[in-house]
């Protein structure tokens, strides 16, 4: 579609046509649902190809770019349960050693992390040994 008709369709939806402002306003939200539906569109297209068989590779070619990059733009987030357990695992970690939570590790849990207990253990040593030097 041309920008002029566009523009035509946001000085059709904006609130005053006579002021610019308006109309503008009116642009920038049609501009926002424009974007979407292009992602969108290329998502459909890119699961199309991944269907059809299409490997990361030769879709990245066609965009221009990497495979990883491909592949990172295009899997949902939560694409498989294995990824969605390996995150939600790397999310239980302790902040500091990032070790895992397991029937025998104590997990202290605080508002911006997590700290296990060997590393509680750790730092307790550390601030007692700063403590007598003073
Ligand atoms: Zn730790």
């Amino acid at each position: 579609m041309e920008p002029s008709e566009l523009l035509s369709r946001a000085r059709s939806r904006s609130l005053d046509p006579a002021d610019p402002l308006e109309t503008l306003a009116a642009a920038i939200t049609l501009s926002a649902e424009l974007s979407r539906d292009t992602d969108a569109l290329l998502d459909l297209a890119v699961r199309e190809a991944r269907e059809a068989g299409a490997s990361w590779t030769v879709i990245g070619e066609r965009f221009g770019f990497s495979k990883q990059a491909a592949r990172k733009r295009f899997t949902p987030p939560f694409a498989g349960r294995h990824l969605a357990n390996r995150r939600k695992k790397r999310d239980a970690a302790c902040s500091f050693c990032r070790q895992t939570p397991g029937p025998r590790i104590q997990m202290v849990h605080g508002e911006a992390g997590r700290i296990c207990g060997a590393c509680v253990s750790l730092a307790s040593d550390i601030v007692a040994d700063l403590i007598k030097r003073r």
